[in-house]
């Protein structure tokens, strides 16, 4: 999968995700990836998401449109994403996911589940492209 979240400079934000699907997918399967608030969302007053994992179990809870709502409610990149990892874990402690999180001031964060998940961030002045290692979500108890 490949999600990207951009501002551009004078602020404006966009969000995509492409992916080649699940391994041995059954011919048309519509993964999570093109369904909006699902691999992706944005709303450029308040930030935008990319997500990926087991598609089929993550689609059922929009989480991207739900970072973004978390962030719009206050919440930082980070606890927005960690959020809809804990959500859902809570029906499905086995989903692998990972998602990440940009607020409109470019501020990011991720977290993952059942995974050590990976994302890059680059932009303002920065010389060379970070990556960031997000380790997967505990669940308490
Ligand atoms: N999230 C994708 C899907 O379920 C899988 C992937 O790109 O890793 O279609």
């Amino acid at each position: 999968t490949i999600s990207m979240v951009v501002i551009d400079r004078n602020g404006v934000m966009a969000a995509g995700t492409s992916t080649n699907g699940a391994a041995h997918k059954i011919p048309g399967r519509v993964g999570d990836g093109p369904i909006v608030g699902s691999g992706s969302y944005v709303d450029g007053d308040v930030g935008g998401c990319g997500a990926t994992g087991d598609g089929d179990i993550m689609m059922r809870f929009l989480p991207c449109y739900q970072a973004v709502e978390n962030l719009r409610q206050g919440m930082n990149p980070t606890e927005a994403a960690e959020d809809v990892v804990r959500r859902m874990m809570r029906k499905h402690p086995k989903v692998m996911s990972g998602v990440v999180v940009v607020d409109a001031k470019g501020q990011h964060g991720a977290a993952a589940s059942n995974w050590v998940f990976t994302y890059s961030v680059r932009g303002g002045q920065m010389k060379e492209t970070q990556v960031v290692t997000v380790p997967p979500v505990v669940v308490e108890g």
